[in-house]
């Protein structure tokens, strides 16, 4: 859902008087309120059909000029075609163009968030030519083949980025989120205790963040000294984001912790192994290092997988606490060199 903040933005901007309703998933759409992104959010309880069939009644109440839909699947692309709306914009695939008035080409070879924004070059010349002069998309994807893929060189231009609220880093803390959904994009929680005493012994406090569901992950991590605070399960959306906002960097896997703090431009360290960043997912901000593996059995999967298919999970097992602790050390020090922290 924060790759779609660039899409949001440039909504916003081109309508300011228009009122930009958001449908999203239970839970994540009070952010999007809170920093003025939409005036108003429609949450969906996944897997509960009485709830899409509320939400419709409740939107058939309205007459959109345009819908926006980043989602390509037939359950979205129907609710949207039962919408009261002038255009309906999304993605081309072979079987949706009664749902939609303008299409655009799924491009599978740029970033997600650049994917979703492309899809408002439907309604605007002006973005259209913008669009074209500048996206360049190859630029913003990123190299898998080196172990540690900065993104320094190739700022993103303002009107692409994340961002919502600016970052201030007022205390010497370094924040880790060490679960996922998926075991085999979990960098082992012993390599970030070892982490987490670094930073430690380097004076900056060590702060665990992520969902209840990361309790465990966090948890082992926390066992390796008092003095960590874990976080984890203790915050809304909207509290990690001013923890984020007030921090000096997240190491994070390739999960959601990482596109929450793109949000707030917190310089970001990702660790991935079953996943590359040529799939789109990165963190979508400029003071990003991906630290990875260079093996011939990456990517394995599109998102991860419970089991490593070849036994080893070499991607994560062989990637050591002192490469990752150089790259957050260098990044830290690129902060610092733009002025930006305190
Ligand atoms: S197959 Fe390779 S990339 Fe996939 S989980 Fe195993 S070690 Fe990692």
């Amino acid at each position: 859902m924060y790759l779609s903040l660039p899409l949001l933005k440039q909504i916003r901007r081109k309508f300011p008087q228009g009122k930009v309703r958001l449908m999203c998933r239970k839970g994540l759409g009070k952010m999007f309120l809170e920093h003025q992104i939409v005036d108003s959010v429609h949450e969906i309880e996944k897997g509960k059909s009485s709830s899409y069939k509320d939400t419709l009644e409740e939107l058939r109440q309205i007459e959109f000029d345009w819908v926006f839909c980043p989602h390509r699947s037939y359950r979205t692309a129907l609710f949207v075609w039962q919408l009261k709306k002038k255009v309906a914009v999304g993605y081309s695939l072979w079987w949706n163009a009664p749902f939609f008035q303008k299409r655009v080409l799924y491009n599978r070879e740029i970033p997600d968030a650049l994917r979703q924004l492309e899809l408002f070059t439907c309604a605007s010349e002006d973005f259209q030519k913008q669009w074209a002069q500048e996206s360049n998309k190859q630029r913003f994807l990123g190299v898998s083949q080196t172990e540690v893929v900065s993104f320094e060189d190739n700022p993103l231009p303002e009107w692409m980025s994340a961002e919502v609220t600016s970052w201030k880093p007022l205390k010497k803390r370094i924040c880790l989120a060490p679960g996922s959904v998926w075991p085999t994009k979990k960098w082992p929680s012993s390599r970030y205790a070892e982490l987490a005493k670094r930073f430690l012994e380097s004076d900056y406090e060590v702060c665990l963040v992520g969902s209840a569901a990361d309790s465990r992950d966090c948890e082992l991590v926390a066992q390796a000294d008092d003095r960590i605070q874990n976080l984890c399960g203790k915050t809304s959306l909207l509290e990690l984001m001013e923890i984020f906002q007030e921090s000096q960097l997240l190491i994070s896997n390739d999960s959601g912790a990482m596109h929450v703090a793109a949000a707030t431009s917190l310089p970001t360290v990702s660790i991935f192994g079953p996943t590359v960043p040529e799939f789109g997912y990165r963190p979508w901000q400029n003071r990003v290092r991906i630290v990875q593996e260079i093996l011939s059995c990456r990517p394995c999967s599109p998102h991860g997988t419970k089991s490593c298919p070849i036994g080893t999970h070499a991607c994560m097992n062989n990637l050591s606490s002192e490469k990752v602790f150089q790259s957050a050390m260098q990044l830290i020090g690129i902060g610092s060199s733009k002025g930006k922290r305190s």
